[in-house]
């Protein structure tokens, strides 16, 4: 019997990887948890007979309490109460929080040697070093969930990174694909969560709108696979079809092809090492006919040219690049700021970093990553106010 537990499982990775795991009998639940939506955390615990249900918010305990009354799951509360749960011994966590909070239960579970599914790729941007260093200390296995970190290590099949020649990631170019600059700049918010291929969450829609998803998986891919930035691609492929591709000394390019469903890459990365069945649509490539690659428009997507300057400098300025970015999607989200004004918001960040040597330092203690993560969440709040 395998033990798991998924962080953020009342959000779109999470449903994803309750689906895949709600009629297996071979897997046992040891904890979910969510944040405000306790009556969904509450369904799921129920019905996976989970050990313990975590909310990460204190007053959002009693009703969690209440609505597991009777069930024997336990109930708890807080954001040390999530870091806790993963603590709980299990053999494959599912790490699907949102934002900067995924890391410190994702690093909790690596101290223990747990397997760890990572869908947050905030942690390997904020904290690549440290999180990769702690999985070769206790000997724990990251996999990648994202579709296109999984499309890499599918390709590698086991292989190391080193042959690599490159890396190539696909981006669909999101809702603003073919929209000049002008009508970008009058983007409502539900213009930009209107995602053409993917059914996400919110902030992971805008993100793609922005490319600031995309810049995320770029400093990912140099993280995760150590590949160096050079090395890494990035293609506008409207059809969302192929994921990844990996390319050789000698030429050859391997290429992960997939529907546009996250059921595939947690199913790959909960079967892993085996293969077993995953309830996706197959494709059907005569239907679809056409597949289309194109180079992306950095003037009109500024993130992926701040990406690369933060794999340049290194040190703690991925920590700033994402706290930076989640201030600026909270304010657009709040309608406090316009679309394009997100990238100039992290740009100035990033800048104002730039000029103090404590960013420099190694991603590899958390004291810092959580300093470089607060002064750059105070620095984008002020500029958003000011
Ligand atoms: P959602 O917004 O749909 O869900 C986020 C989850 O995190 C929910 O369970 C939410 O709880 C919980 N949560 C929110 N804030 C906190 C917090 N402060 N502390 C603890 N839990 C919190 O996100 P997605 O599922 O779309 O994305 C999850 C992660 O996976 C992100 O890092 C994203 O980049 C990555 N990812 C997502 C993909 C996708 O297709 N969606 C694809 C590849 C990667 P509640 O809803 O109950 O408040």
């Amino acid at each position: 019997m395998r033990r798991i537990s998924i962080f953020g499982a009342t959000g779109s990775i999470g449903e994803s990887t309750f689906d895949l795991v709600r009629h297996r009998e071979d897997i046992r639940t040891v904890a979910l948890t969510g944040g405000r939506n306790v009556a969904r955390l509450a369904q799921m615990a129920r019905e996976l007979r989970a050990e313990v249900a975590v909310t990460a918010y204190d007053e959002c305990l009693p009703e969690l309490r209440e609505a597991l009354a009777g069930s024997g799951v336990d109930a708890a509360g807080g954001r040390e109460a999530i870091v806790e749960a993963a603590d709980r011994p299990a053999d494959w966590i599912m790490s699907a929080i949102v934002g900067a909070a995924g890391l410190l239960p994702g690093l909790r579970a690596l101290r223990h040697g747990t397997t760890l599914a990572l869908a947050n790729k905030e942690s390997l941007v904020t904290a690549g070093p440290l999180l990769m260093a702690t999985a070769a200390a206790s000997g724990a296995t990251i996999l990648p969930v994202d579709s296109e970190h999984s499309g890499i290590f599918q390709c590698l099949a086991g292989s190391s990174s080193s042959g690599i020649e490159r890396a190539i990631i696909t981006a669909s170019g999101g809702p603003f694909r073919e929209w000049t600059a002008e009508r970008m700049a009058n983007a409502t918010l539900a213009e930009a969560v209107a995602h053409p291929s993917w059914a996400m969450g919110q902030r992971i829609s805008i993100d793609s709108a922005s490319m600031f998803n995309k810049a995320l998986e770029v400093i990912e891919t140099r993280e995760f696979f150590d590949i160096e930035p050079a090395r890494i691609e990035v293609l506008v492929h409207p059809q969302s079809i192929v994921h990844a591709m990996v390319g050789f000394a000698d030429g050859g390019l391997l290429a992960h092809l997939g529907p546009a469903d996250m059921r595939h890459a947690i199913g790959f990365a909960l079967n892993w090492p085996d293969r077993r069945h995953v309830p996706v649509d197959r494709l059907d490539l005569a239907r679809i006919g056409a597949l289309e690659f194109r180079a992306p428009d950095d003037m009109r997507f500024p993130a992926l040219r701040l990406a690369r300057e933060v794999m340049d400098m290194r040190g703690l300025h991925g920590a700033v690049l994402n706290a930076a970015k989640e201030i600026a999607l909270d304010h657009f989200i709040a309608g406090r700021i316009a679309f394009p004004h997100m990238a100039v918001m992290v740009e100035k960040t990033l800048q104002q970093a730039a000029g103090d040597p404590f960013f420099g330092q190694p991603a590899t203690r958390l004291e810092d990553i959580e300093e470089a993560d607060a002064r750059a969440r105070r620095w984008a709040t002020t500029q958003a106010e000011g």
